[in-house]
């Protein structure tokens, strides 16, 4: 894709949840330099359709792709002109398409990666809000994109802010997001999330509904338990560790409850750049799929006329050891990520069914990983396989 190019045409995979529908008002207001020519959903057509209808008929997308082939199809009746597609493949096929300039990649969890191996094989953009791609198959992806082949831009708001800070340095490479060995570290910011209070012996307690409510950040069930357990900054830390290729000593974590600051880069000579904006998604999301230019949208602006104040404070580890979890994945590299994500996935999903105490899913993730079996270059058949014995090692802990 020509960089220079609008408008552009986008494939929204995810459309149901909290990232998809943020990128469809994003998409509806962006005067035509956005078109959605794909949505995709699991199994919420109900959803979709609601979103569709409320679409003028003239930005529809031209395919409509439902991934669970078991799902209530009724609701796509009321959709004229489009055309409708079942099953994963038919995803992976369609995100390859000459049609498709940008695939925003926001299916949640483990589900997501072989629709992004697709598009970056494709040679497409990769808008990347599915983290879990990134965290369990990084080493396959940044294979791929060093090759040549595709272009990952990060959609989480903290490895945006990262890209941005990088990019006001590396000015000179308008493609280019790494600062190379300027860079001292990155400082990851996290909210620290309803319990950054709690004492230890407080966190044993924790309900389900006390976890899903969290401070700053409106988002889906799974992402709002691993903002509770910092799990979700264990995933960013991976994260970052393959988007930016950087070692674990390189990456830090802050408490910043206010959520303004969403990242930071100090250099080697000790200048720091961060990047400020209300807690808002459709900001990253946009600058993703607009990347490497900007205009104006929906994002909500700061309000200046009301007095701010900025707390940093370094996390407690011993409350929430999801983050050295996070560095150790980092440092281990290959098959490490993969691991911990499906653990965790299987881990959240107990708890939300009250099957797991608050405590144990980052406990679970640290001895499915103490338990597997390591490999530093895995294949995506390794990787699947992989996954897979995470999700059985973890239930072994579910009640
Ligand atoms: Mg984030």
């Amino acid at each position: 894709m020509d960089e220079s190019s609008f408008p552009r045409r986008v494939a929204v995979l995810g459309s149901s949840g909290s990232i998809g529908q943020s990128a469809l008002e994003v998409i509806a207001q962006s005067e035509g330099r956005l078109l959605p020519v794909l949505c995709s959903v699991h199994r919420r057509t109900d959803i979709l359709a609601e979103q569709l209808l409320r679409m003028p008929p003239h930005t529809l997308p031209q395919w409509v792709v439902v991934t669970d082939e078991t799902a209530d199809r009724s609701p796509l009746k009321q959709l004229p002109g489009i055309e409708f597609f079942f099953g994963h493949d038919a995803l992976c096929e369609l995100v390859r398409r000459d049609e498709v300039d940008v695939v925003l990649s926001a299916i949640v969890g483990s589900a997501g990666l072989t629709s992004t191996l697709a598009a970056l094989e494709a040679n497409k953009t990769v808008a990347l809000a599915n983290k879990e791609s990134l965290v369990m198959g990084g080493a396959l992806l940044t294979s791929l994109t060093q090759s040549g082949k595709g272009r990952l831009i990060p959609v989480d708001s903290e490895h945006s802010a990262i890209m941005q800070a990088l990019r006001s340095w590396a000015m000179e490479d308008s493609t280019r997001i790494s600062g190379g060995c300027a860079i001292d570290k990155i400082i990851l910011t996290a909210s620290g999330g309803p319990f950054r209070t709690r004492s230890l012996a407080e966190l044993a307690n924790v309900t389900v509904e006390e976890a899903l409510a969290h401070p700053t950040w409106n988002m889906g069930k799974k992402i709002t338990i691993d903002s509770a357990t910092l799990m979700n900054k264990a995933l960013e830390i991976i994260e970052a560790g393959w988007f930016f290729a950087l070692p674990a000593h390189k990456i830090g974590v802050m408490i910043h409850p206010q959520s303004l600051i969403h990242s930071m880069v100090e250099f080697v000579d000790g200048s720091i750049i961060a990047q400020m904006s209300l807690p808002d998604m459709r900001l990253p999301i946009q600058l993703a799929l607009s990347f490497p230019h900007r205009f104006p949208g929906p994002s909500l602006k700061l309000d200046w006329q009301q007095m701010r104040t900025l707390d940093f404070y370094p996390p407690d580890f011993e409350r929430f050891p999801a983050i050295p979890l996070g560095l150790e994945v980092v440092a281990a590299g290959g098959t490490a990520g993969a691991v911990v994500n499906a653990a965790n996935e299987t881990a959240v999903t107990a708890f939300l069914h009250g099957r797991l105490p608050f405590q144990d899913i980052v406990e679970v993730c640290q001895s499915v990983l103490r338990h597997h079996h390591f490999e530093l270059r895995p294949t995506l058949e390794q990787l699947l396989r992989i996954d897979r014995w995470a999700r059985n090692e973890a239930k072994k802990w579910v009640r």
